[in-house]
């Protein structure tokens, strides 16, 4: 266990970024806190949480996958796609380093996606726990827990110090080559910040709530039921919780015609658009009431089936903060209760 003055903090991010880029959480002229590159002075915010999620570092919103050009018949593939070099991320939540676990049953299955795949491999991780967990939080419902974070390096912190536990080879390599800006410690005073946020977390609204009677094989006992008309009478379809959600993964493919070629872009897409999976044979959700469900049944219910019981939701609260007639996924558990009644 290394520690760190939290006034010198800025000593370990300047020894870090002369290894790798280093990004973390910051806060905008808004106050509200996204993450960035750091350089010399940029301070690190300690709020919950980021606006984005980090998946952004893997599956940003827009990126260009190629481009084309054409002759004649002949058609030239550019491959132009920025991928980074070896990068390192402060500050990511227990929550959303659970959410890479449920990007990559999916990005990392065969066809392995390459781009996602590079991105994993090139970062290093250091993880935050959560000393002042919100009221929106309940990543506990999903068997995380928010006191020990894991990762690469996972970090804690107490009014004076940042302490830092390597857990991978990735970890441990980088520290190794910034040992010069932290001191050694014992456990103990992390086993002190552990049991302090387990018992903040015990006092959270949402504690208790329970996703255990969905998952795996629910479709027929979920699918039909009367209450998503309720639910989803006054969703806007504006897909603000896809956009903050660290786990939705949907994307569309678009070309554009530059005049001097093609560029393909890879762009997040969302379930909840009246467009999403439109094909020719027209649009296969016709009502929002469907595109809502699905939205929430493939959390609860289709990707537990797909991935071993897995939930792809992570508790993060992002969707109970953003959505403009505040519905979430939190009422649709509440509302279904997790048990039949037709
Ligand atoms: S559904 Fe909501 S609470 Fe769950 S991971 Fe997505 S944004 Fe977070
Ligand atoms: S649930 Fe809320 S945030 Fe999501 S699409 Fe509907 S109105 Fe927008």
């Amino acid at each position: 266990m290394k520690k760190i003055l939290k006034k010198n903090l800025q000593n370990l991010f300047a020894a870090i970024s002369k290894e790798t880029d280093l990004f973390l959480p910051v806060l905008n002229s808004a106050k509200n806190a996204e993450f960035k590159k750091w350089t010399e002075g940029t301070e690190y915010s300690e709020e919950l949480n980021t606006v984005r999620s980090a998946k952004d570092f893997f599956f940003p919103q827009t990126e260009n996958i190629c481009d084309f050009k054409t002759s004649g018949k002949n058609i030239e593939i550019i491959e132009n796609s920025e991928l980074p070099e070896n990068f390192a991320v402060f500050g990511v939540r227990a929550c959303d380093l659970k959410s890479f676990e449920v990007l990559d049953n999916v990005f990392l299955s065969e066809p392995v996606d390459s781009f996602y795949k590079t991105r994993r491999e090139n970062a290093v991780i250091f993880t935050m726990a959560c000393n002042r967990p919100k009221e929106t939080c309940f990543c506990h419902t999903f068997n995380i827990n928010a006191a020990d974070p894991k990762g690469d390096v996972e970090c804690f912190e107490d009014e004076t110090y940042v302490y830092l536990n390597p857990l991978t080879q990735k970890g441990k390599d980088l520290l190794n080559k910034v040992t010069s800006a932290l001191e050694d410690e014992t456990e103990e005073p992390v086993k002190k910040i552990k049991a302090e946020i387990e018992e903040r977390l015990k006092n959270l609204p949402l504690y208790n709530l329970s996703a255990e009677s969905f998952g795996s094989d629910k479709t027929e006992e979920f699918f039909n039921r009367k209450e998503w008309d309720e639910l989803s009478e006054a969703c806007l379809g504006c897909g603000t919780c896809t956009f903050v959600c660290p786990t939705c993964q949907c994307y569309d493919i678009k070309d554009f015609n530059t005049g001097h070629g093609v560029k393909r872009f890879r762009c997040w897409d969302s379930c909840m658009y009246s467009d999403f999976t439109k094909m020719s044979a027209g649009q296969p959700r016709t009502h929002q009431k469907e595109r809502f469900r699905q939205r929430f049944m493939h959390k609860l219910v289709y990707y537990p089936t797909n991935n071993n019981g897995m939930f792809s939701c992570v508790g993060c609260g992002r969707c109970l903060k953003k959505c403009p007639i505040s519905m979430n996924i939190v009422k649709v558990i509440k509302k279904l209760g997790g048990t039949a009644n037709g």
